[in-house]
């Protein structure tokens, strides 16, 4: 039996609301990046700003 964990990566995208703050993770989708302008504010209704893209990496 093979005791070897393999490691999957998870690309998040943080999308902070420009007005309130809010900050919001979803999974990555193609086409994002850092500054890019994301979806509305789900509190707000305010244009929200995609600030951080980052991965975690989980066990499978
Ligand atoms: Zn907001």
């Amino acid at each position: 039996m093979s005791s070897e964990e393999k490691e999957k990566p998870i690309v998040y995208t943080v999308e902070e609301c420009q007005q309130c703050g809010l900050k919001t993770k979803r999974t990555f989708k193609l086409g994002d990046f850092v500054f890019k302008v994301g979806d509305l504010c789900s509190k707000c209704k305010a244009s929200t700003l995609i600030t951080m893209i980052y991965a975690e990496y989980i066990k499978v």
